[in-house]
């Protein structure tokens, strides 16, 4: 069976709104749109509704984050509503930007993918260890931790809304990019984990995309894994030439 493939640009807390959209229009004039293949940008909110708005041509707008709950007294923060309502159609969830900056724990990962089915928002979940955790031979503990608490109570019809993102924590933005074989087996184990906590069915299913330090002079090497569905780029998502030479592999 074919899975969908996801080509994804996290640009963090980059951009000015001229700059954001400039890159944007870019992106959607110079992406080859492949048959089965989704573009995603997750642009910082200010500008979600102008990007969102812009997207066209396979590509469509995510935000980097938003809390779980629906409206109230949260000052700062953006509920799963207002992400929607913003033109988005995904979220991503639990980046180790947030787990390990903001102290986002495994409960918060789970009630935030709760929140965005409700505000039918298709989550794009971060997991992936610590580079002590690799070095002590925890990396499987780690992942089946994580999708384990994730995926708490969500139902297994859903699960063909969601995406992966296996993102090495020593490999995101210190342009140590994983080998295509270390990402192909830390993939393999979330297939396995999948398997264990739903079925087969469902572990085949869900797109499992590789981000850390992804680049245009290793996209090729990645690309070829048999389960490597994509890829989630940070830093070099922030250049039209980069990224599009990405994507259009
Ligand atoms: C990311 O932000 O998810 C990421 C993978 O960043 P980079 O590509 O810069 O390592």
């Amino acid at each position: 069976m074919k899975r969908r493939e996801i080509f994804a640009g996290n640009w963090k807390m980059y951009k000015d709104y001229q700059s954001a959209v400039d890159l944007t229009e870019a992106v959607v004039k110079g992406v080859k749109a492949k048959n089965g293949r989704e573009y995603i940008i997750f642009p910082p909110s200010p500008y979600l509704r102008d990007v969102s708005a812009i997207c066209s041509n396979g590509v469509y707008a995510g935000a980097q984050n938003m809390f779980f709950e629906k409206e109230g007294a949260f000052t700062g923060e953006i509920s799963p509503y207002m992400v929607k309502d913003c033109g988005c159609r995904y979220i991503l969830i639990g980046h180790s930007e947030r787990r390990h900056v903001f102290g986002e724990t495994d409960k918060d990962v789970n009630k935030k993918i709760l929140a965005a089915f409700e505000a039918s928002l298709e989550p794009v979940l971060c997991i992936g260890e610590l580079l002590d955790e690799r070095e002590k031979g925890d990396t499987e503990k780690v992942l089946e931790r994580q999708i384990n608490s994730a995926f708490e109570g969500i139902d297994r019809a859903l699960m063909g809304k969601v995406i992966i993102a296996y993102e090495p924590v020593w490999a995101i933005g210190t342009g140590k990019v994983a080998t295509p074989e270390m990402a192909e087996d830390a993939h393999l184990v979330i297939r396995e984990k999948i398997k264990a906590f739903f079925d087969r069915e469902i572990s085949e299913l869900v797109p499992v995309i590789y981000g850390g330090s992804v680049k245009p002079d290793n996209i090729e090497g990645l690309y070829k894994m048999d389960n490597i569905d994509g890829v989630l780029v940070g830093g070099a998502s922030l250049e039209k030439e980069s990224f599009l030479s990405i994507i259009n592999i």
